[in-house]
C-alpha cells in the first residue's frame, strides 16, 4: 500500500510544529502540503516558522512551500492545527471537498454529529460520522480531538468510571505555557506568578469530558452526567499540564483496586497496534513524588497520562495527580493517534 498524502493545516504553530515531528518520518503517511495564514504563504517552511521544538527540524520538511488553506490542497487527510476562527472558516469547506479533517481546534468539538475522539476510550462515536456525512452532504469529514486538560483527565479517569462509576470530581490544573501557543502567555504575566484564569477553559474540560465519556446512539450523543468543579490555573512550566484529582466512586474501592484499573487499561489502539498507540496509555508511579513534568511528560514518547499519588481522600473518597504532555497526546499526537484508528477500521 503506498503512503497516504496528509497535510498541516497551520504548520508554523505549536501544534503545527508537533505535527511536523509527528509526521516526518510516519510509516503511513506521507506530507504533502503545509498551510499557514497569509502573511508567511508563499514562504520555504524554515524561512517562515520559529522552529521552538528540541529536535532538529526535519530536514524534508525545510524546503517545503507554505500555501494558504483551500479547499483544493494536496492531501487526503488533513491535520488541523488552526486557531478557532481559521477553522470555522476552513474546517467544513474541506470536508466538503472531500477530506477528512482531524482537528485540534475547538471550533467543532461540541457539534452534534462530530465525534470527539480519544482513541482508547470512545471509538464508538466515531459511528457519528455516517449521520455527518449524510446530513452535511460531505464526503469527507471532520473527527477533533480534546482540550488537552480534558483529554489527560478523561484517559486517567475513564477505566475508573467504566470499572465502577464516578459519583462525584474535583479537579485543579497546572497548566503550561506551550498550552496557549506561541508566543503565548507574556513573560511578565507568568514569571514569578501564577494565573488563576484560562478563559473558556474550565467550561471545555467539563463538556468534553462528559461528551467523550458519554455515549453515541441513533439519537446522538448522550454526555455522562455527575457533578464535576474544575480550577484551571497557568503556571511557568514549559510543555505538560499537571493535575490534582478528587473523585467519589461507586462502592468505594480501595487504593490497590484503582490502581490494578489503572494499570489494564488499554483500547482499539494496543489491540491494533497502531505505530503511535503507547503500549500503555496511562502509566502508575508509586514513587510519593512523581508524576513531575519535567520528569514524566515523555513518558511512552508524550502518548501517555502517568498517574501518582494515588490515595484516599478524607472527602471524596480517593485523589491523585496526572501529568500529561500537552502538545504530544493533548494535540498532535492524539488527532495522528485518531487518523491511525480510522484508516485502520476503514472509516475514512
Ligand atoms: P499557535 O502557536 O498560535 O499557532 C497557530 C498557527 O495557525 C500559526 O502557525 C498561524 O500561522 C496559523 N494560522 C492562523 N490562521 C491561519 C489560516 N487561516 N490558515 C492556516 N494557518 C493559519 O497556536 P497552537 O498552540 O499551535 O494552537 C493551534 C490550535 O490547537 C488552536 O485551535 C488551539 O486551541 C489548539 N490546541 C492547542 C494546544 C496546545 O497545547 N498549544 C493543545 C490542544 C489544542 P502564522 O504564524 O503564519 O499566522
Amino acid at each position: 500500500m503506498g503512503k497516504i498524502r496528509v497535510g498541516i493545516l497551520g504548520a508554523t504553530g505549536t501544534v503545527g510544529q508537533r505535527f511536523i515531528s509527528l509526521l516526518a518520518d510516519h510509516p503511513w503517511f506521507k506530507l504533502t502540503a503545509l498551510t499557514t495564514s497569509e502573511r508567511s504563504a508563499g514562504k520555504r517552511f524554515a524561512d517562515a516558522a520559529h522552529w521552538h521544538l528540541p529536535v532538529p527540524m526535519p530536514e524534508s520538511v525545510a524546503n517545503m512551500k507554505l500555501e494558504v488553506t483551500r479547499p483544493e490542497i494536496d492531501a487526503d487527510l488533513c491535520f488541523s492545527a488552526l486557531p478557532p476562527d481559521a477553522a470555522q472558516e476552513h474546517e467544513a469547506a474541506l470536508a466538503k471537498a472531500g477530506h477528512h479533517v482531524f482537528s485540534n481546534a475547538s471550533t467543532h468539538r461540541m457539534d452534534a454529529d462530530v465525534p470527539n475522539l480519544l482513541a482508547e476510550v470512545n471509538f464508538d462515536h466515531v459511528k457519528a460520522l455516517a449521520k455527518q456525512r449524510e446530513f452535511r452532504g460531505w464526503t469527507g469529514s471532520i473527527v477533533t480531538n480534546g482540550n488537552c486538560t480534558a483529554i489527560h483527565l478523561t484517559l486517567a479517569i475513564a477505566p475508573l468510571h467504566r470499572d465502577y462509576g464516578i459519583e462525584q470530581l474535583v479537579v485543579t490544573t497546572m497548566q503550561s505555557i506551550s498550552g496557549a501557543g506561541y508566543p503565548g502567555v507574556p513573560s511578565l504575566d507568568v514569571l514569578d506568578n501564577v494565573v488563576p484564569f484560562i478563559g473558556g477553559e474550565e467550561e471545555k474540560v467539563i463538556e468534553e469530558t462528559q461528551k467523550f465519556l458519554g455515549s453515541w446512539d441513533a439519537n446522538g450523543f448522550a454526555p455522562a452526567r455527575f457533578p464535576m468543579s474544575v480550577h484551571c490555573n497557568r503556571v511557568l512550566v514549559r510543555d505538560a499540564h499537571t493535575e490534582t484529582v478528587s473523585v467519589r466512586l461507586k462502592g468505594g474501592p480501595g487504593v490497590d483496586a484503582v490502581k490494578a484499573s489503572l494499570r489494564k487499561f488499554k483500547g482499539r489502539p494496543q489491540d491494533l497496534d497502531l505505530p503511535s498507540a503507547p503500549k500503555h496509555p496511562i502509566l502508575v508511579r508509586d514513587e510519593p513524588d512523581r508524576p513531575q513534568p519535567l520528569l514524566d511528560r515523555d513518558n511512552e514518547r508524550g502518548m501517555a497520562s502517568t498517574v501518582g499519588r494515588i490515595r484516599e481522600d478524607p472527602v471524596l473518597g480517593l485523589k491523585f495527580v496526572l501529568v500529561g504532555h500537552n502538545t504530544i497526546r493533548g494535540a498532535a499526537g492524539a488527532s495522528v493517534l485518531n487518523a491511525e484508528l480510522l484508516v485502520a477500521e476503514h472509516c475514512v
